[in-house]
């Protein structure tokens, strides 16, 4: 399903900063500048498999734009993955850390792999591998990779090992998103949840429902999915439905989500959970709920789905969940959708207190990094109502004008070299 919105992908983010420049009137020379990748590198990274054979797999890392700092951006591996989803989400980082207003621009990575198909010395080799080839294009000040779909801590430390080797040096903040045991932040593997809870949180007191009592539905429960639902449970949320790629599950009275992730370490999927009634993965969208969590792949969301859709409020922990011709039904039904690049921003927000720390060389509390994350998520999100508020505009348009213009603002800042 992602190589389908991955066709897609880039041409669904120039869609959104057009429309976002026209209507803000954007310096078409900026508008041109953010519609093209500043970098775009292909390599191919050939690796010695365990059979003995040589598989030569394909790579990208992609810088979008660094007029605000380094290019900072996850590292995937998929098998769908092509070069278009890579600009596309490159992009939606150089938008996601301005609307934060992190010193980062924006750049992703990846490599066209199935990591279920491959042993954990093959991974560390691809990993290895693909690092050397991109090597030129990372550091700490130039362009900072954190883990993204099926990489996580262990790729991050190989990825920070490899750089460290190749400069023989010690690179802690060329990386984010690494093992504790190398200065990573605690908190880092939460984070994106912790923000979907605050976004969530922000939007239902604007609407003025509460969170307590309310009732969740989840699409996903991996990194983000899993601790999002024992958030929202903590905050007094029934969480009556969640799928994965597996199948999906649901409870009127709201599912016991500690079962559910015992359930889930021992088979692999929510599927066959004795505490709920099985349903159909398309039915999830016809579960009644106050919050709706996309948190799996792009492109879920469709115009049809968005007619079906229970919710109040959309929470878009995945990137890209929404299609284009669903948001303009959303809008017209009333439901607030909450976009990735403010939704899921928890993630990069705490990748950035990370690769601060670690060029301080001075790790700060977890209550400060907690703290100072609600501070940055609260503050995103206020300023994206507002703006919605007086433009007019559903919070994804809104969301790209605040972010498109903290970049404009920065190259009118610097000007153009030579
Ligand atoms: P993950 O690989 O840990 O988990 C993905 C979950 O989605 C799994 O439970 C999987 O079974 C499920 N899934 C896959 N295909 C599905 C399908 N067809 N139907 C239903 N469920 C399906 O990935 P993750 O890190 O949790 O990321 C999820 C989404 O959030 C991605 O879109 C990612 O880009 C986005 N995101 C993640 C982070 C992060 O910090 N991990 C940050 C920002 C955005």
């Amino acid at each position: 399903m992602l190589g389908t919105v991955a066709t897609n992908a880039w041409e669904l983010v120039l869609g959104r900063l057009d429309e976002a420049a026209e209507l803000s009137k954007l310096d078409p020379d900026v508008h041109q500048v953010l519609r093209t990748p500043s970098r775009v590198l292909e390599v191919a990274v050939p690796v010695r498999m365990d059979d003995g054979s040589v598989e030569v797999f394909t790579g990208w890392r992609v810088r979008h734009n660094t007029a605000r700092g380094p290019g900072k951006g996850g590292l995937r591996f998929h098998p769908d993955l092509d070069v278009d989803e890579v600009k596309a989400l490159a992009a939606m980082m150089t938008f996601k850390t301005a609307l934060l207003d992190l010193p980062f621009g924006g750049a992703k990575g990846g490599v066209r792999c199935d990591p279920s198909a491959l042993s954990t010395t093959e991974l560390e080799r691809i990993t290895r591998r693909y690092a050397y080839e991109v090597s030129s294009f990372l550091g700490p000040e130039t362009d900072i990779p954190a883990p993204d779909v099926n990489t996580d801590e262990r790729v991050m430390a190989w990825l920070m090992d490899t750089l460290s080797m190749i400069q023989s040096t010690h690179l802690p903040a060329a990386v984010t998103g690494k093992p504790p045991a190398l200065g990573g932040t605690r908190m880092h593997a939460g984070a994106t949840s912790t923000g979907c809870l605050a976004t969530a949180r922000a939007a239902f007191r604007e609407l003025g429902i509460t969170l307590a009592g309310s009732r969740a539905v989840i699409q996903g429960f991996g990194k983000v999915g899993g601790p999002l639902a024992f958030l929202l449970t903590s905050a007094g949320m029934r969480v009556v439905a969640i799928s994965d790629i597996g199948g999906a599950v649901a409870s009127k009275g709201g599912l016991d989500v500690a079962a559910l992730a015992d359930h889930v370490s021992e088979t692999g999927s929510v599927a066959g959970f004795g505490g709920g009634e099985p349903i159909n993965a398309d039915a999830l969208w016809d579960v009644d709920c106050e919050l709706l969590v996309p948190a799996a792949l792009g492109g879920v969301i469709t115009e049809s789905v968005a007619e079906r859709v229970r919710a109040k409020v959309i929470v878009e922990a995945a990137n890209g969940p929404t299609t284009v011709d669903a948001q303009p039904v959303l809008a017209r039904r009333g439901i607030v959708a909450v976009p990735d690049i403010l939704a899921n921003a928890g993630g990069v927000t705490a990748s950035y207190f990370e690769w601060a720390q670690a060029r301080q060389g001075f790790p700060w509390d977890d209550n400060v990094v907690a703290e100072r994350l609600r501070q940055r998520i609260e503050s995103a999100f206020t300023a994206v109502w507002a703006r919605a508020q007086t433009l007019g505009v559903d919070m994804r348009l809104a969301a790209h004008v605040v972010a498109i213009h903290r970049v404009a603002a920065a190259h009118d800042a610097r000007g153009l070299f030579p």
